[in-house]
């Protein structure tokens, strides 16, 4: 094998201390890698990037080996990364839960991302009371898009 890139000299991730989950849908990625930067002046965290974002933790609507797996995951990541800050990111006219018909409705779909975004801090609060749970939801605005807190 022959090396193809040598990347920056980067500071060590290493415990990170915070988990970071949202989708993977690739309009939304250059803005919550500008927010995670430049609002919350993250260098580095545990991501976990999948379609639907926090859709994955929810059980009941999934196959229960999928949450399984989304769990685990989340553990896996909180261990490595030594996090006691979980940071999850909704985002409006989200195609996961548009195609996979989690919301019937569009007018409703920011609604119902928002409720599953609660529900998944509810559930990590049980499972890791120690950690630190921030829920933001993003709405894409021509070419930025506008980022809530959400409470
Ligand atoms: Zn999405």
């Amino acid at each position: 094998m022959r090396d193809v890139f040598h990347t920056s000299p980067q500071e060590s991730a290493v415990g990170a201390g915070v988990v970071v989950i949202h989708c993977s849908d690739p309009r939304y990625q250059p803005h919550f890698q500008d927010f995670l930067a430049n609002s919350l002046a993250l260098d580095s965290y545990a991501l976990i990037a999948v379609p639907g974002g926090v859709h994955f933790l929810i059980e009941g609507d999934s196959a229960p080996r999928f949450s399984w797996v989304g769990w685990s995951w989340v553990q896996f990541l909180r261990d490595v990364a030594s996090a006691e800050r979980v940071i999850l990111i909704g985002h409006d006219d989200c195609r996961w839960y548009l195609q996979r018909r989690f919301a019937l409705d569009p007018a409703h779909l920011a609604v119902r991302i928002e409720e599953d975004l609660r529900r998944v801090r509810t559930d990590l609060n049980q499972r890791f009371p120690q950690m630190h749970v921030e829920l933001y939801f993003a709405r894409l605005a021509a070419d930025r898009a506008v980022i809530q807190l959400l409470s």
